[in-house]
């Protein structure tokens, strides 16, 4: 019988450590009679397997089909050897050098089975207690400390196991063998009452919280990557408060339920976005609102709503708590920071930054090591795209087409920003940063970590080349060679890199500002990029950006600007919009326009959209980047049968896009803002196609890259996708990174 056995090698590589890819390995082995070996080594995970053909033949099949959800097969070889009659399956000792080639992997949300055992109250330890984990859920990125991720390197070093934990974490077939920050009640963090008198702590401290919501308080939480502010969604006099404590009029507020039900009752869910809001990365998802009138001051003026699920047992067991008292709303979840600024991570930065500290304060007394936002994401039919990539994604690393000799490290921008190092055929993220001008040192202590974890030093730096970018400057003190990039190039570039594309191709950036090689600022391109490097072919006819930045905030100059450009004047029907606008500013404005003085020349697309949007909701401010362009788009609802045509015209080399025929059709059309909108979204969509089929029809080139801040506009990215498809291009997009500037510093790879 024994020399009917056979024996394979398998070599899996990929995401198949830290993640219980062994004690999985084993199982699967046990049950299909296996017997042989299974270690980690550098490069992943190592098997012997020996069995009949069928049971081998099932094995290796469950192998790649069954992998626990976290893990990431990239590759699995198999070879044949001789078999040797082994008759045990066993874990070897993991073996292989020092060289830091296995990453930490990123935090998880609570899995299903550490619900049951939370809420079992059979389960003396883990009962109500909210550090509870397993191999399939828990902390990971934000407690480690160094590599390799191990319970000592992490900030879970001070908490000794209990034997109990201690027998689950050597217990092969347990769910929490090797789970690094194992614990119970026993042995593990402890959540307390920041400043509490007598000491506040465990579930008296989680009561307080919850009873200080159910009354109408905003708390303060400490989760997994920092401190959330806290409060009923649907108590409007609460929200009223949290809007003026963070300083935030408008923008809206991140929900947290505790089921995806929960969340249905609020928002449409497709099934894709389901599987999303319900993964292990557990991100804020961005969903279409159904009507409803009890949380209007969520998002005003916007059709949708980002939620996320209760992703900590912390999180879990506050909702449990609530829903005993009666109360089933969602909660609000919003960083506890102000402004830009990073968010806060610890007693003491909260007590500091927060002002009229929010009472209570759940904090707790695991560390956290690495300061970590809550991701949001998007879904375009089954596909995701990310707005803000840290918790869940970070520091997993994007695949890259080649290795480079050089480490690289790429800077980013100085919006939403991150910074990527290269190494070897990864690239690694940072976290998302944010505001540059206020996250200046987040971003220097991040870049110091992440090389100690990939135990690497840059010798190459890209950054952009606007010369004032924070970025910029820090990038100029950093030693190693220094490389330039133009910012809506470098948008480009990421999206080759994601998609691991070659050249030729086509490239559009729709943006907001960037800085242009020719000293305007640059947001609607148009690249041909080659071999040799890119080549500007399009772009929108450049008008004033009177007083620079502040067109951002005070959108009806954009506006003044383009019609000034269109009509030489101001045309009656737009007068009334400009009513709220005092006469002095107009007047500095207009002066500002016609002489040029502190107005310099823009395309940026994400202006043009704030020009539209003014005129077609004749609102003169916003309070938030982006805001009018996003009411705006809430109101498209279907696609138009007319619509103007953006003209292009042919000067040289370059292709120019003229939206006057829009703003002709918004006078004639000026009290539907819904028509506006809707005609609008379609014009720039057919813009865009019109532009790559010219410089398709010159350059014979049929792939197509999308990137830049205006394609987190969800109708503006699937029209111009559908149009190019239809269109027989091939059409790339980020999904792996954001669109917007926190997807820029992806690019470095494939700077010249
Ligand atoms: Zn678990
Ligand atoms: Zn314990
Ligand atoms: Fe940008």
């Amino acid at each position: 019988m024994k020399n009917q056995n056979q024996r394979k090698q398998i070599v899996v590589k990929g995401l198949v450590q830290g993640i219980g890819f062994r004690p999985f390995v084993y199982r699967i082995a046990k049950r299909n009679r296996i017997s042989g070996w299974v270690l980690n080594n550098v490069n992943g995970v190592k098997i012997q397997a020996e069995g009949k053909k069928t049971d081998l033949d099932n094995f290796v099949f469950q192998l790649k089909h069954n992998a626990p959800s976290l893990s990431r097969i990239d590759s699995a070889q198999t070879k044949p050897i001789p078999p040797i009659n082994s008759t045990d399956f066993i874990i070897k000792k993991s073996s292989g050098g020092t060289k830091k080639t296995t990453a930490i992997p990123s935090d998880l949300a609570i899995c299903p089975d550490c619900i049951k055992d939370i809420f079992n109250s059979k389960n003396k330890r883990r009962y109500l207690y909210p550090f509870t984990n397993c191999t399939n859920c828990g902390p990971r990125f934000t407690i480690a400390k160094s590599v390799p991720y191990d319970r000592k390197m992490t900030t879970m070093k001070r908490f000794k196991m209990c034997p109990d934990c201690q027998r689950e974490y050597e217990d092969i077939l347990d769910r929490r063998f090797h789970a690094q920050p194992n614990c119970c009640s026993v042995c593990g963090p402890q959540v307390y009452i920041v400043g509490s008198k007598g000491p506040i702590k465990g579930l008296k401290a989680i009561e307080k919280t919850v009873s200080a919501i159910i009354k109408g308080k905003i708390v303060a939480i400490k989760g997994l990557g920092g401190f959330h502010l806290a409060c009923s969604a649907v108590n409007k006099k609460t929200v009223k408060r949290l809007r003026k404590l963070k300083n935030r009029p408008d923008k809206p507020f991140a929900l947290m339920a505790q089921t995806a039900n929960q969340v249905e009752k609020y928002c449409r869910l497709s099934r894709y976005e389901r599987q999303v809001l319900t993964s292990p990365k557990a991100p804020i998802v961005m969903l279409e609102k159904k009507p409803r009138k009890d949380i209007p001051q969520i998002a005003p003026g916007l059709n949708h709503l980002g939620f996320m699920l209760a992703y900590t047992p912390l999180h879990q067991i506050i909702f449990k708590l609530l829903s005993k008292h009666g109360f089933n709303y969602p909660l609000i979840m919003t960083s506890a920071n102000l402004r830009d600024e990073p968010i806060c991570i610890d007693d003491e930065e909260i007590q500091k930054h927060i002002p009229n500290i929010p009472d209570p304060v759940l904090s707790h007394n695991r560390e956290i090591h690495n300061r970590m936002d809550d991701s949001v994401v998007f879904l375009i039919s089954d596909k995701t795209h990310i707005i803000r990539r840290a918790r869940g994604y970070v520091p997993d690393p994007i695949k890259l087409g080649k290795k480079d000799k050089n480490v690289i490290l790429g800077a980013g921008a100085d919006l939403k920003n991150t910074f990527c190092i290269v190494r070897g055929g990864e690239a690694y993220l940072s976290q998302y940063i944010g505001d540059m001008e206020d996250s200046q040192n987040f971003y220097k202590l991040s870049l110091s970590k992440l090389k100690e974890f990939l135990g690497v030093t840059p010798t190459r730096i890209v950054h952009d080349m606007h010369p004032d970018y924070v970025s910029t400057r820090l990038a100029k003190t950093m030693p190693g060679k220094k490389v330039k990039v133009q910012h809506h190039a470098s948008h480009v570039y990421s999206v080759m890199a994601e998609h691991r594309l070659k050249a030729p191709i086509i490239g559009v950036a729709l943006d907001g500002t960037g800085y242009g090689t020719d000293n305007t600022i640059w947001g609607s391109e148009f690249f041909l990029v080659n071999k040799k490097g890119w080549q500007r072919k399009g772009s929108l006819v450049p008008v004033p950006l009177p007083g620079g930045d502040k067109a951002v905030f005070e959108i009806w100059r954009m506006a003044l600007s383009h019609i000034t450009k269109v009509f030489g004047v101001v045309p009656k029907t737009f007068v009334p919009a400009f009513k709220s606008v005092s006469k002095n500013e107009f007047k500095t404005v207009s002066k500002m326009i016609s002489s040029g003085f502190n107005a310099p020349l823009t395309s940026s697309m994400g202006r043009l959209f704030d020009a539209v949007s003014f005129l077609a909701l004749k609102r003169p401010t916003v309070s938030y980047e982006a805001q009018a362009a996003m009411e705006l788009q809430s109101l498209c609802k279907k696609a138009p049968k007319t619509y103007p045509r953006f003209d292009i015209a042919q000067t040289g080399d370059m292709f120019w896009a003229n939206p006057l025929p829009i703003f002709e059709f918004i006078r004639k059309n000026s009290n539907s803002p819904q028509r506006i909108s809707e005609a609008f979204h379609m014009s720039v969509a057919n813009m865009v196609l019109d532009m790559v089929v010219l410089i398709s029809k010159q350059t014979k080139v049929k792939n197509v890259a999308l990137s830049g801040g205006v394609f987190q506009n969800k109708i503006i990215l699937s029209w111009c996708m559908d149009l190019l498809l239809k269109n027989g291009f091939k059409v790339y997009v980020n999904e792996q990174v954001p669109a917007n500037d926190g997807g820029l510093s992806l690019s470095a790879p494939l700077i010249k």
